[in-house]
């Protein structure tokens, strides 16, 4: 069987970073951050650009780990479902998770204008399915937490009605 990210490689396994340099000396700086997946990359990138003095340590090379297994998607629809979200959060909080993910993706796009970067950014319409073995009412009960968490362009459909804007 092959692996979706042998299929469709990401764009981090695509490209091979050079080992970074060991750090020998002592150095210091404003922020140190271990780590430099996404996170630390996106933290010491907008440090860097308040003015900060950063050191970014991996102890592999950049972008190597699970952001190098991305599929590549954002999203403010949390991977648990809006119900669960409410659930263990409650709905204040939710809406927190909620939000810190919908100003993520506004960082990203901003970067991405800002930096001129070509890679195929684009918003899309979300779907979310009802698999085989999941109870039909599951989808009915995301809707409900949806509206009450402000999604209020959410509906349910019998089928997909918008594959050609996915695929255009
Ligand atoms: C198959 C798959 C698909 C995914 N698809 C998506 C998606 O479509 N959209 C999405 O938003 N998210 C997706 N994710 C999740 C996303 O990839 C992760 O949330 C994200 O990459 C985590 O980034 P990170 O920087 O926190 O961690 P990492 O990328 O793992 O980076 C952590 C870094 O810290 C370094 N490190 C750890 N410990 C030390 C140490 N002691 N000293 C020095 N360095 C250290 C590691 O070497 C590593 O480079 C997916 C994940 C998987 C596995």
């Amino acid at each position: 069987m092959q692996l979706h990210h042998q299929i469709n490689p990401s764009y981090w396994q695509t490209v091979s970073f050079p080992p970074l340099p060991a750090l020998r000396r002592d150095r210091s700086a404003d922020v140190c951050i271990v780590g430099a997946g996404i996170a630390g990359l996106t933290t010491a990138y907008v440090l860097l650009k308040n003015g900060f003095k950063v050191i970014l340590l991996d102890k592999d090379t950049l972008g190597n780990n699970e952001t190098a297994r991305t599929s590549g998607h954002l999203s403010n629809v949390l991977d648990e479902g809006l119900t669960q979200l409410i659930s263990t959060l409650g709905e204040e909080s939710a809406r927190k998770a909620i939000a810190s993910h919908t100003d993520a993706m506004e960082l990203i796009e901003k970067i991405i204008q800002e930096e001129k970067i070509d890679c195929d950014f684009k918003r899309v319409e979300g779907y979310l399915y009802l698999s085989p073995e999941t109870n039909k009412d599951y989808l009915n009960q995301e809707l409900h937490s949806a509206r009450k968490l402000g999604f209020s362009d959410v509906e349910l459909q019998a089928s997909p009605t918008h594959f050609a804007d996915l695929e255009a």
